[in-house]
């Protein structure tokens, strides 16, 4: 699978119920397709007693979300958008957005 989307970026969740929202990528699940959000869609885990969580107890963790659910966010656009890539003059990959054609990875 060749994804778009990495670690660190910024992504619009573009349907379902959390659609609209806007959250940082944690985590890339390649192989379930699938993505973490940081502080989005929360699931509630049970969790066994930890040093800092003696009592053990119900814990808020992010659940995945497919890929094809997300799109990363423009900059400029301020949304999120579709994106195509293109080579720079010194052979680096670069992200641009198909709307405003602003390059949405820079440096
Ligand atoms: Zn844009």
């Amino acid at each position: 699978m060749s994804l778009s989307i990495k670690k660190g970026d910024m992504v619009e969740i573009r349907s379902g119920k959390h659609r609209g929202k806007t959250g940082k990528i944690l985590k890339v699940l390649c192989e379930e397709n699938s993505v973490l959000i940081e502080k989005l869609n929360l699931v509630k885990r049970h969790s066994r007693p930890t040093k800092s969580l003696p009592q053990g107890g119900i814990v808020e963790k992010e659940g995945s979300i497919h890929y094809s659910n997300v799109l990363l966010l423009c900059p400029k656009c301020k949304r999120g958008v579709r994106t195509t890539s293109k080579i720079l003059g010194d052979g680096s990959k670069v992200r641009v957005c198909r709307k405003c054609k602003e390059l949405i990875d820079k440096g």
